[in-house]
This record gives structure tokens, sequence and C-alpha cells, in this order.
């Protein structure tokens, strides 16, 4: 379980993937240090349908969101799929009307990247199943993104080491998929690129 892992400073030796990790450290550099009490915010690049998803649970989780498309229309749409289900949660007595409203609160809608990922601890992208365009995303991510940020992809079938090589950050690096709708499906795939650290998972 990461947190109990994190909080017990796990040696990279001990981890059972050690053999197929060529580039992992010995011990973890200062900006993988952030520990998982620390995340205080999430960026979530792409606000499509499993985007606007990733961006509720994380709210109704207590982090600060982030929730960034390429244009207001559909940026507006995600927070509106966020409204609808969080009402559906309510409706259905599953949450009360004040969590949903905080929930709410916790999400900004942004077109700007700058502005959605500079504050982000991590970021989780979700733009469409296509190679090029998720390492362009990536790209333009390391530009703006905070040196200690954790990057994650919700990828279903690309290769997380080849999207990570496109970062300055592969050992920062790890997929995070989850199942539709992520608000009802209570699981996630935490995935490790051949250089993702074990502090990072
Ligand atoms: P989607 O098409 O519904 O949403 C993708 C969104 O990304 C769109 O709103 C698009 O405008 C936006 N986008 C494109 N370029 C962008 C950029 N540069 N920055 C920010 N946003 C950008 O797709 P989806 O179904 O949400 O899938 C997203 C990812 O999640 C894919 O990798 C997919 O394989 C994976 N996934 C999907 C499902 C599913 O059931 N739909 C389940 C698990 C994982």
């Amino acid at each position: 379980e990461p947190r109990g892992a994190s909080a017990e400073g796990v040696s990279l030796a001990d981890g059972p993937f050690e053999s197929t990790r060529p580039n992992v450290q010995s011990a973890p550099d200062a900006r993988v240090s952030m520990e998982f009490e620390d995340i205080e915010t999430v960026a979530v690049l792409g606000a499509g349908n499993m985007g606007h998803g990733i961006a509720e649970v994380a709210a109704l989780a207590g982090f600060e969101v982030a929730l960034r498309d390429i244009n207001e229309e559909f940026v507006e749409g995600g927070v509106e799929h966020i409204e609808w289900s969080l009402d559906k949660l309510v409706e259905h007595d599953q949450l009360s009307r004040e969590e949903a409203d905080a929930a709410q609160e916790r999400v900004t809608g942004l077109v700007d990247l700058e502005t959605a990922v500079d504050d982000a601890d991590v970021v989780v992208e979700a733009v469409p199943e296509r190679m090029e365009i998720k390492k362009n995303v990536y790209r333009e991510l390391e530009e703006y993104a905070a040196e200690e940020a954790i990057f994650t992809s919700n990828t279903s079938s690309l290769s997380i080491t080849e999207l990570s090589e496109v970062t300055d950050r592969p050992e920062q690096f790890c997929g995070m998929h989850f199942f539709n709708p992520p608000v009802r499906m209570e699981l996630v795939e935490v995935i490790a690129g051949a250089h993702t650290l074990d502090h990072t998972l």
C-alpha cells in the first residue's frame, strides 16, 4: 500500500522488480522525497469521459483539483459532468449535499496549462489514447510542472516506459489506470515503467 510503503522508506534494493529496472537509484534524490501525506493538489489533463471522473474522485478524496482541457467548451463539459454525477450521489443518499458542494468547490476548470499544473503535486494525464498526443502533452507539461511532481497516465494500452522517457523524470512516472466510471469503480491499477522508483508507486 503506497502510503505505508513510502512512510517506511522502502529500500529499492528490496524491491521485487530490481532486475528489470536498470536505472533505479540506490537512494531517492531530493526531488523524489515527497511523501503521500504531502500531496494536496492534483491536476487532471483531459476533461473527457475518464478525466472528469478522475477529477471527481480526487475532489471527493479531499484534494484540490485542476481539470484541464484544450478549450472552454470541453472544460465546462467536464465540470458539468462532475456536478451531474455528484447530484446523483446525493439523490441516492451516498453523499450529503454539503459534501457534494465541497467536492465541487475543490475542482477548478482551466484551459491554461501552466496555471493548471504549476502547483500540482500529482498530474494525471487522461487525453486520447494516441502515443504522439500523449508524448506532446508530457513534453509541454515538463516545462511547467514542479520538479517534485509525479506524472501518471491513465492509458489503457500504451507503454509507460516509452511515455516516461519523453520527460526529465522517468523515475517519477507511473501508470494510474482507472475504470469507467471512476466514481463507481473502486479499483485503480498502478503500473511501474522500467524507470519508476518504488517511492513513486
Ligand atoms: P475522451 O476522448 O473522452 O477524453 C479525452 C479528452 O482529452 C478530450 O476532452 C480531449 O479534448 C482532451 N485532450 C486532447 N488533447 C489534450 C491536451 N493536450 N490537453 C488536455 N486535454 C486534451 O477519452 P477518455 O475515454 O476519457 O480516455 C482518456 C484516456 O483514458 C485514454 O488514454 C484511454 O485509453 C483511457 N481510458 C479510458 C477508459 C474508458 O472507458 N473510456 C477506461 C480506462 C482508461
